[in-house]
């Protein structure tokens, strides 16, 4: 029987490019997304994958989403925790509102569906989780304190849970995008690209698929080895 699969914010993006490899690699994906339902449609139209809406940053939300998707179609073996969002703002400008709602999306909503799946990985004796971090949770970057603070926090979750899944067969990995073409960055002015691009030792920026195809060695029985990793993938933007 196929793996199944649940990528949040799978329907946009590099969740998008996540959901497609796993279902090439023979997975049942089922892909979350929060509210864009013209864009999850067209998704799913595309590619016969499966979409499910709910917000991550809401816990009850996501355990009745999970219990769903298990009754519906039987135990979830990997959580790919991709959804995210930016409310950039300097720390002079920043209201809680925005500091906050990218904590409970992009940091709570991991919790929230490692909650979720975790459990009955630890009793099944196989699982991964992935969780999308962000180059500037490694480095900071000005106008970000908010997201900063949440994709830092994901690579000390990511470890910690790792740590407890380690003896039960659940890994729990993490993956540091560096700056990838997508419509996150669409806000971002020209002239300011340019300069982001200029740090980025490769000379590019990255495509959605160079993503995908790290998460799916994370989640593929190849990777049993590797678990509380961060895997950079930022054209040598960020090097420890
Ligand atoms: P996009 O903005 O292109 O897509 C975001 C996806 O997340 C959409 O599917 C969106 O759903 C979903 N989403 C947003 N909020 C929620 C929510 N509350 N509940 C459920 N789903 C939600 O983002 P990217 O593809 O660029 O980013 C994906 C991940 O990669 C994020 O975690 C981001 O922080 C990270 N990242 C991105 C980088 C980049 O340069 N693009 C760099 C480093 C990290 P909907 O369509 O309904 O809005």
């Amino acid at each position: 029987m196929s793996r199944i699969a649940v990528v949040t914010g799978g329907t946009r993006g590099i969740g998008e490019a996540i959901s497609l490899k796993l279902q090439e690699k023979g997975r049942r994906v089922i892909a979350n997304y929060g509210g864009n339902d013209a864009a999850a449609k067209a998704f799913s139209d595309r590619t016969g994958i499966e979409v499910r809406r709910w917000d991550v940053g809401d816990h009850n939300a996501c355990l009745d989403a999970c219990a769903a998707i298990e009754d519906d179609c039987g135990p979830i073996d990997i959580m790919v925790n991709n959804a995210g969002i930016t409310r950039d703002a300097t720390m002079m400008r920043m209201t809680f509102e925005q500091w906050d709602e990218v904590i409970r999306i992009d940091l709570t909503g991991c919790f929230n569906m490692a909650k979720a799946v975790f459990p009955n990985m630890r009793t099944r004796g196989w699982g991964r989780i992935v969780n999308v971090g962000s180059v500037n949770g490694q480095g900071g970057q000005i106008g970000q304190v908010n997201y900063a603070a949440a994709k830092s926090g994901i690579h000390g979750f990511t470890k910690s849970l790792a740590m407890e899944g380690a003896k039960y067969g659940v890994t729990a990995n993490a993956i540091a995008p560096g700056y990838i073409a997508t419509d996150m960055l669409s806000s971002i002015p020209e002239n300011v690209m340019e300069k982001i691009v200029a740090q980025i030792p490769v000379g590019r920026l990255g495509q959605p698929d160079e993503i995908a195809r790290g998460v799916e060695f994370l989640t593929s029985d190849n990777a049993a080895f590797v678990t509380g990793s961060t895997l950079s993938i930022n054209g040598g933007q960020h090097m420890y």
